[in-house]
């Protein structure tokens, strides 16, 4: 009691010169803040109600309160009370305490003003390390990469949460290369002798896999073995996740049975949705049966997993009750990933119909990967009206997307409707859209290389070249004919015939040749649909050459071998 006393007195008298110790008053109060803070009930008073009784009682906030409370603001509805508690920080004179600062700067990027958060680190005359942290955390949580590294690199010392922070966002925005360029410096000695943790560890696998870069990912799996990092429950699934994209199943599964009985939802979601891909719908359908048997409760996320496994199997009888028994059974509403996957089941199986039926059906508006789903499907199944249907809708929501203008321009030449594919073109040129480059992406010798559609940037493109004119001549020899003459609505989005000799794929199988010896599998990485042609020729080139090839394309996996693909030519 006296304690609280006296640090009113000399707190209004001299606000900055404030003794922060917390009292037993206080220190109860800050409880019931943090408590409220955390409930997720909502019947709950607000934690600033908390603190207003707080004060009513007349006791003084200490160091410990305005953290607690500022926690409570974190998404753009919160900003008003959380400058109302700037206010108070300021009248309780705790402007200087770091903690207090560091908290500031969080709520303000939380709730969405960049600039505020950073008005409070500009204040700041020696910014301590978390305060650093925290203003280049609101930067790349902001999507602002740029500027994230550029504090990053203004950052008089750097703790393990400053590197860690770093790659994570720059695997949140998709820049998977720079994530482990940064991996590699922080690696070096004069980074500080700063070590990394499980954290740094998950998000820099997260890269691998989007990378599909399974040496990279091969050496992180070592590393973290020699560290005497303990392999918990999220860097195992960031481990399964690695291998699963990088095309090694095999290896997914042996790190997924390796980590116990302990294994949470998203670990089960990682290795269903691992097999998904690879198209093992079997097996994937049995795992989760064990999961449910164990009893964990699966999520939406687990049903994507188990909705793609019935897609790439064909299953449809099978989806179509896996999706009845996730609301009714385990009460998860749909969301528009698994109506997604319900239009591409339907449509893949030639129930293109009833596939239209479900996106008129749907609950909200279908997104472009429901039409795009419709779309394949329609496709495949060569149904020249409903691909129109699917690719207007596409143009409507993203008039930007090169590959559906083509296709539409395709389709209405299909269909002897000239005036229209005149106009498509036109509307093509008007609105400037630019294709999107098919890319693969192979590893060889621990090194990325990267190759795009009629690609000559390569510093041995001239040998590449030689190399793929090689391959295919004697393709040609044993029969080959490709797909060039096939249907229109064949093409792929990459577009004119004369380029199909020349998709990333092939320039990337050509240098694999060149750089890998005999026997060696090759395993690409390619960001759109693998064409018919290509499909096709890998299935040849496996064959005549006894290479086993692993494509991942933007739907799933292509494993290679002996002339056949995994995926049995559905896909
Ligand atoms: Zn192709
Ligand atoms: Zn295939």
């Amino acid at each position: 009691m006296r304690a609280c006393t006296k640090t009113k007195l000399i707190s209004s008298t001299h606000p900055t010169l404030h003794l922060s110790h917390p009292t037993p008053e206080s220190f109860v109060w800050n409880t019931l803040i943090r408590a409220h803070v955390q409930s997720t009930v909502l019947s709950h008073p607000s934690p600033l109600s908390v603190f207003l009784r707080m004060r009513l009682h007349g006791v003084e906030p200490d160091d410990r309160t305005f953290p607690f409370l500022l926690q409570s603001c974190h998404s753009l509805p919160h900003i008003r009370p959380g400058k109302q508690i700037h206010a108070q920080v300021f009248l309780f004179g705790f402007t200087d305490d770091p903690f207090v600062r560091t908290s500031l700067i969080r709520m303000y990027s939380s709730c969405g003003s960049l600039t505020l958060a950073r008005q409070v680190f500009d204040e700041i005359t020696q910014p301590d390390l978390p305060s650093w942290n925290s203003i280049m955390n609101a930067y790349s949580k902001a999507g602002l990469i740029g500027d994230a590294r550029e504090v990053f690199d203004k950052m008089p010392a750097r703790n393990v949460i400053s590197w860690s922070c770093m790659i994570k966002g720059y695997v949140v925005c998709g820049a998977y290369k720079d994530a482990l360029a940064l991996f590699r410096e922080m690696q070096k000695v004069d980074a500080g002798g700063v070590r990394p943790n499980e954290f740094t560890m998950s998000s820099v696998l997260l890269a691998c896999g989007r990378l599909g870069a399974l040496e990279h990912g091969k050496w992180v799996h070592a590393y973290i073995d020699k560290s005497g990092m303990q392999i918990d429950v999220v860097l195992g699934t960031a481990m399964v996740d690695m291998y699963a994209k990088c095309g090694s199943i095999e290896k997914a599964k042996v790190v997924f049975d390796n980590m116990g009985p302990y294994k949470d939802v998203m670990a089960w979601s990682s290795m269903i949705s691992g097999l998904a891909m690879h198209g093992h719908a079997t097996e994937c359908l049995e795992l989760f049966s064990e999961m449910i048997k164990l009893g964990v409760r699966p999520n939406a996320v687990t049903f994507v997993g188990v909705l793609c496994a019935c897609v790439h199997g064909g299953l449809v009888s099978e989806g179509k009750e896996y999706f009845r028994r996730m609301d009714e059974e385990f009460g998860i509403k749909p969301l528009i990933q698994h109506f997604g996957c319900i239009v591409d089941l339907y449509g893949k199986a030639g129930l293109v119909r009833e596939a239209l039926k479900v996106v008129q059906s749907m609950p909200m508006e279908p997104d472009v990967l429901v039409w795009g789903a419709l779309l394949s499907g329609s496709r495949m199944h060569r149904d020249i009206e409903m691909s129109e249907i699917a690719l207007k809708n596409l143009i409507q929501l993203d008039p930007t997307n090169s590959g559906a203008y083509v296709l539409l321009s395709n389709v209405y030449a299909k269909m002897g409707k000239w005036s229209e594919v005149r106009r498509v073109r036109d509307l093509m040129e008007v609105k400037e859209v630019k294709k999107v480059p098919g890319c693969s992406l192979v590893e060889v010798g621990g090194v990325l290389h990267e190759f795009f559609a009629c690609d000559d940037s390569h510093p041995e493109t001239r040998e590449i070249y030689m190399m793929l004119d090689e391959i295919m001549n004697r393709l040609r020899m044993k029969g080959f004919v490709g797909n060039t003459s096939e249907a229109l609505l064949e093409l792929d989005e990459e577009g004119k015939e004369l380029a199909l000799a020349y998709h990333s794929e092939k320039l990337a199988i050509a240098f694999c040749f060149l750089k890998t010896s005999l026997g060696t599998p090759i395993r690409i990485v390619k960001n759109l649909r693998i064409c018919r042609d290509c499909h096709d020729a890998m299935k040849m080139i496996s064959e005549e050459f006894g290479r086993e090839i692993v494509i991942r394309d933007c739907n799933r996996f292509h494993h290679f071998r002996e002339g056949l693909c995994s995926c049995k030519d559905y896909w």
